[in-house]
């Protein structure tokens, strides 16, 4: 195992504004270093004060991602797994509350020995400590940081303290600063500026870090001599500025970075000796499918409650490009709003017009329920491909309940507590739960499928991993019903106790799932649901019939080990 001092440190800090893209970024640099041979980890320093985002509404955050070990985190670790193909985990992910939490607790226990309690060196400390752990834990060469916020921000600044001690005691090759910047192009004068990055240099001078490598988002390209410009002001070699113009895509940066030979910089800087010649074709190959696919187009109905904030559904709008490059379609995504269905007027079969698959979205709390139903049931009348997400799936379980099964009163008890038909009750280890973090179902759970359904046939072997956050399940009280009509449950927990596939024999398309798949879905291995639900979109598009349409059949392989019990 490599000693942490061996381990190579960067970190990536942000400076004008946010959304910049320090998540893109990271992961790009981290996927170029294990092109090139590194052992590569990379992490995510959040400044806020909340232990994670999983107390946090999605409109503040966006989506909440889940690891396999079940922790709640921040959506730039899916852009890494997508990215590196390596699973993260909560080590990956620190927020300032945890490491105040961990300090707190510390100072109970007595640990200080009478010391007062202070940022320096305490808080500090416990980060350096925190930063070792991580870079202890796996044979690594390079970890990443990401530092969270922007270079001005007060609450940032204890990460920002821990990284210039650190690079003191690690020594300057072992460690580097990549500060991301903006460089606007001002339409009237036709220019690039350079004045917000010089300002945000100095400002993390201020905190004495002086960046070893910037890298400037702009609209347009820059040039030689603007990188001349920023790198005289900011204390840099014009090599170390690196140009990252806007991008058609997220998918587009690594090869954009490695045109700018940010990677090259970085070993070099690093004194970095052993790699070798990066090797992109498989990635190329999928950018070609993204950008210009040959198959057509299809659309897809993504029906939530947070539509007005996209961020929310990350993982499923990045599974759709994985899935419409795996098909070798463009999917195009309309985010439709469950609440407006809800009023009796409305009109479904206007919303989903052109529409070739309905995607019922994860989410919590009875708004919206109501015109996802509609939504679910239009698709099961119809024909049309259909995917539902964790509260999707309980939300298809609700329609089929009370419109094919008969059970008119059919609910989950999240949205009336005395429901007489509760066909999603609360899962019983919850019902003593009454703290709100961290305590739902979460993380990766196994699953045994059954032979001969659409969902085996998707995945091709029997047992599967997946990653689950949830209170609810389905009721087994209804399970017979439901099979009478016509519903298998193609995926259970092993003892065969929990339902975790549902899906319609008689439909095109019609598969709920109690998981979240699009956690799992990446550049380098499509998630096998959204491949077939794509497919069958694309084959309704094409409008063949139910009968031509046969999923991929993925070659069989060997099963894999249970994560958690
Ligand atoms: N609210 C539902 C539950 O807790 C579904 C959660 C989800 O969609 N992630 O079971």
């Amino acid at each position: 195992m490599a000693r942490p001092k061996n381990v190579k440190h960067i970190f990536v800090t942000g400076g004008v504004v946010s959304s910049l893209g320090k998540g893109i970024l990271s992961a790009s640099l981290g996927l170029l270093l294990k092109s090139r041979g590194l052992r590569v980890a990379i992490q995510k320093y959040d400044p806020y004060i909340n232990v994670d985002p999983g107390t946090m509404s999605p409109y503040q955050h966006g989506e909440v991602y889940v690891t396999d070990d079940g922790a709640e985190t921040d959506l730039d670790l899916g852009h890494y797994e997508r990215f590196l193909d390596e699973p993260t985990s909560q080590a990956s992910n620190l927020t300032m509350g945890r490491v105040y939490k961990s300090v707190i607790d510390k100072e109970r226990q007595g640990e200080y020995l009478g010391g007062t309690v202070q940022v320096v060196p305490h808080v500090i400390d416990e980060i350096k400590e925190k930063m070792n752990e991580q870079a202890r834990s796996g044979s690594l060469d390079v970890l990443i940081t990401e530092i969270g916020g922007t270079i001005g921000d007060i609450e940032s600044l204890p990460f920002l303290e821990a990284m210039r001690q650190m690079k003191l005691d690690l020594g300057p090759r072992n460690l580097l600063n990549i500060h991301l910047t903006l460089v606007p192009y001002i339409k009237a004068a036709c220019e690039l500026k350079t004045k917000p990055t010089q300002h945000s240099v100095k400002m993390l001078l201020e905190t004495g870090i002086q960046p070893d490598i910037l890298v400037c988002r702009s609209e347009k390209p820059l040039s030689r001599e603007i990188k001349n410009k920023v790198g005289h002001f900011c204390n840099l070699h014009e090599s170390d500025v690196i140009g990252l113009n806007d991008c058609d895509t997220i998918y587009d940066v690594p090869l954009t970075l490695l045109n700018e030979q940010l990677d090259r910089r970085v070993l070099k800087k690093l004194n970095i000796k052993k790699y070798k010649e990066p090797e992109f074709a498989y990635w190329s190959e999928f950018l070609k499918k993204v950008k210009h696919p040959t198959d057509g187009e299809v659309t897809i109905a993504i029906c939530g409650k947070y539509t007005e904030y996209p961020d929310a559904y990350k993982s499923i709008l990045e599974a759709f490009v994985h899935a419409g490059a795996g098909n070798n379609v463009r999917v195009n995504v309309r985010l439709v709003r469950a609440e407006d269905a809800e009023e009796n007027g409305h009109d479904v079969t206007a919303a989903l017009k052109g529409v070739h698959g309905v995607l019922v979205a994860p989410g919590f709390g009875d708004r919206g329920i109501e015109g996802k139903i509609r939504f679910i049931r239009h698709a099961r009348e119809n024909d049309i491909p259909f995917f539902g997400i964790c509260l999707g799936m309980q939300c298809a379980s609700i329609e089929f309940a009370r419109n094919v099964c008969n059970l008119g009163e059919a609910n989950s008890t999240e949205f009336n507590k005395r429901c007489r038909q509760p066909v999603i009750d609360l899962m019983e280890h919850q019902k003593k739960v009454k703290e709100k973090g961290g305590t739902m179902r979460l993380g990766s759970y196994p699953c045994i499928l059954k032979e001969g359904t659409r969902a085996y046939r998707a995945y091709g072997k029997f047992l599967i991993n997946e990653r689950h956050r949830h209170r609810y399940e389905f009721n087994n009280d209804y399970r017979d019903i439901f099979e009478e009509h016509e519903m298998a449950f193609s995926g259970t927990s092993p003892n065969g106790e929990l339902a975790e596939i549902i899906e319609l024999k008689s439909h095109r398309w019609f598969v709920g799932v109690q998981f979240h798949p699009e956690y799992k879905s990446r550049v380098h291995s499509v998630h096998p649901l959204f491949l077939g639900f794509v497919g069958a979109a694309k084959e309704f598009a094409l409008g063949k019939s139910q009968l031509s349409f046969e999923p991929d059949a993925l070659p069989l392989q060997q099963p894999e080990a249970p994560v958690q019990g």
